[in-house]
């Protein structure tokens, strides 16, 4: 995938704030760092934030006949672009087993709704928090050099972020493909409202990446002593909505979510 070429054309979705553009006519650039001293445009100003009568500066031919000279910006344009269409995949994906499924099991958390939260590029793969009114998990979903169609469900992946090592399940499902995810609250009936629980996985994405999160002990051990009892959770659990909410182990990810969630009052 490239960045956008031709005429402008007004696509102002498809140049970044710091394309430098070109006329088409006479060459003459305009660069959003120097601005235009002729109409007084301030240095920063993007080209699609010229005013709509702006014009060249040297043969007057219209904003719509610019060329893209370099766009800077597009390959971050372009990642946030794909970064958002996989958050969006994965949420209508959950929204779907939230109608199909979950609404009228009792342990849900009806305040709430599936909502992607903080998704980045991390080790060139989107990573971020997805809330939903039974669960809020870490999910790792697959980067362009990654074939993750056949995961097999319910394996366990150890993946190590700056905050330590933090327990991932495998799981495919048709819409989304395969993923990794690794539970931080289930269920979530602590949760008062769905602003409480953005701002606990915007927390989860910050702590995520500290080093200070990093306790003192062996944390591969305790994960070791822990996975015995969370395999048989996962044998017991026959159906996808079970599975979803597998019991709190005490992993490492109990240090980043540790007083993040507010009892109810
Ligand atoms: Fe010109």
């Amino acid at each position: 995938m490239s960045g956008f070429e031709g005429s402008y054309l007004g696509a102002s979705d498809k140049i970044s704030p710091a394309a430098i553009m070109e006329c088409k006519i006479c060459w003459t650039p305009y660069d959003p760092a120097e601005g235009d001293d002729h109409r007084q445009i301030d240095p920063g100003t993007a080209f699609a934030d010229l005013p709509d009568d702006w014009s060249c500066p040297n043969c007057d031919a219209p904003a719509e006949q610019f060329l893209v000279r370099e766009d800077p910006g597009a390959p971050a344009m372009i990642e946030a672009a794909r970064l958002a269409a996989a958050a969006d995949r994965l949420t209508a994906d959950f929204r779907e087993i939230w109608n199909a499924k979950m609404r009228d099991v009792p342990m849900v958390n009806k305040a709430l709704h599936v909502q992607a939260v903080g998704f980045r590029m991390v080790g060139g793969r989107p990573l971020g928090v997805l809330i939903a009114p039974w669960f809020m998990n870490l999910v790792q979903l697959p980067g362009d050099a990654d074939d993750w169609s056949a995961l097999t469900p319910g394996t366990r992946e150890d993946i190590t972020f700056p905050s330590g090592t933090y327990e991932f399940l495998h799981n495919v499902r048709e819409q989304t493909g395969g993923y990794k995810a690794c539970s931080l609250f289930s269920p979530m009936g602590e949760f008062t409202s769905q602003a409480k629980a953005v701002e606990v996985a915007q927390a989860v994405m910050v702590a995520l990446f500290d080093e200070a999160n990093r306790a003192g002990t062996d944390r591969a051990a305790d994960i070791r002593a822990t996975r015995e009892a969370e395999i048989a959770a996962a044998e017991a659990a026959e159906s996808e909505a079970e599975a979803a909410h597998l019991p709190e182990a005490p992993t490492r990810r109990a240090v980043i979510t540790a007083g993040m969630a507010t009892p109810a009052e």
